[in-house]
């Protein structure tokens, strides 16, 4: 259940449900931090069994989505919406423009995106109501598709650990393990491939082996249990989240744990193994928030120089957060929220300071009806 006492202990502002029997809607969205500015998040689809697996969801994205957009250095806050229901059965033009209409009438405090069972196509309808609303097709000003950019932030975070593990920030040589060619991995197997490295692959998918060889054909395709035990310097998990777990930190023989996909660690104490078994892990949700990056930047005019230019920070964000993993001597993962926490308090504290007349930074757009 949402009840105050669960807001007030992971610092949720606000919980907002929105019900439109008409079009099947029932949407919840979680505002869990406007320190740095509106809260950005995507919109999650999915036939939950309860409300209250939903409202668990949504209240741990939001949380997620406050750190990854402090780390990365946006000027935004954290917030997640979800809408319950089977993808295949609810989705329609009324149910985006209905959920479009009322997140309107939250007056730009929180701005979506796409995200799991969530197409351009239907954020296409949300726009039609709401300008707060980012990932939009590049015809109407948008950004276009994110993965390039969340591979070449991966691709950034990996270079930092291969500065940090082998003194060089080159990958040339380097075995990398990539566990999923989807979206990111391709292009992400790309630039590896262009920068001299070894690519070992495996995926569920053929038709994705397939369209991956074509961009890098001396990858070796190994079976998607075997990616575990390969031999390499970097096991990259570009596919599923929870993938070091206990069943396989003792399987890799990577010295590097960097990829695309959510919530790598099973549990934070995972990362206190790799930790100790001398694996350096580099922070997933930092590394893997090209996408957001790029996506952020449409309120100001998106152009692929600014996004390339935000994307690749990456590189120096994750060697300072090497380095305070090494001084304080905790996990990359504990030094990563560090990183994030120390932002959002700095940034609280000047803001008692007088504007003045200056514009809102996110004056929001119009909808593509007005
Ligand atoms: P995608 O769906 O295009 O690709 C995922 C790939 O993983 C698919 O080819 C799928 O067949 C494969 N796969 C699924 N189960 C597998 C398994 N057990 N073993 C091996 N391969 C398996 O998704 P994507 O957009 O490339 O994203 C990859 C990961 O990165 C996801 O976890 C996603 O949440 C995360 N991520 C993506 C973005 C983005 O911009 N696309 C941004 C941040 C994080």
């Amino acid at each position: 259940m949402v009840s105050f006492e669960r807001l007030y202990k992971d610092g949720h502002e606000e919980v907002i449900f929105f019900s439109d029997p008409s079009c099947k809607l029932k949407a919840i969205v979680a505002i869990h931090n406007t320190t740095l500015g509106p809260a950005l998040g995507g919109t999650r689809i999915w036939n939950y069994a309860s409300e209250e697996e939903a409202i668990d969801d949504v209240l741990r994205l939001s949380k997620g989505m406050t750190y990854k957009n402090a780390v990365s250095g946006l000027n935004l806050g954290g917030g997640k919406a979800v809408i319950i229901g089977d993808p295949k059965e609810i989705k329609s033009e009324a149910l985006f423009r209905s959920y479009g209409r009322f997140l309107e009438s939250l007056n730009g405090r929180y701005i979506t995106a796409e995200d799991v069972n969530t197409s351009v196509e239907d954020i296409e309808h949300i726009f039609t109501e709401t300008g707060n609303v980012v990932g939009i097709a590049e015809i109407h000003g948008g950004s276009g598709n994110p993965s390039p950019y969340t591979a070449r932030g991966v691709f950034r975070g990996i270079e930092a650990a291969c500065t940090k593990v082998f003194g060089n920030r080159s990958t040339k040589g380097k075995v990398v393990a990539l566990q999923g060619a989807g979206s990111v991995g391709r292009h992400l197997g790309e630039m590896l491939y262009n920068d001299g490295a070894q690519v070992i692959v495996c995926d569920i998918s053929e038709k994705n082996i397939e369209l991956f060889l074509q961009k890098v054909p001396n990858a070796k395709v190994v079976g998607v249990n075997e990616i575990y035990d390969v031999e390499c310097d970097i096991y990259a998990p570009c596919a599923l989240g929870a993938t070091v777990n206990d069943d396989t930190i003792n399987r890799l023989k990577c010295k590097i744990v960097a990829g695309a996909a959510n919530n790598q660690l099973k549990e934070p104490k995972h990362g206190d193994i790799l930790r100790e078994k001398g694996i350096l892990y580099a922070p997933d949700y930092l590394i893997n928030a090209g996408g957001v990056m790029n996506v952020s930047i449409e309120f100001e005019g998106w152009s692929n120089d600014k996004a390339i230019r935000m994307v690749d920070t990456i590189y120096d964000t994750t060697l300072e957060i090497f380095k305070i993993s090494d001084e304080q001597n905790i996990g990359v993962h504990r030094a990563t929220d560090l990183l994030a926490e120390k932002r959002i308090e700095a940034i609280k504290n000047i803001s008692g300071k007088y504007l003045g007349n200056l514009a809102h930074r996110f004056p929001g757009r119009k909808t593509r009806r007005n």
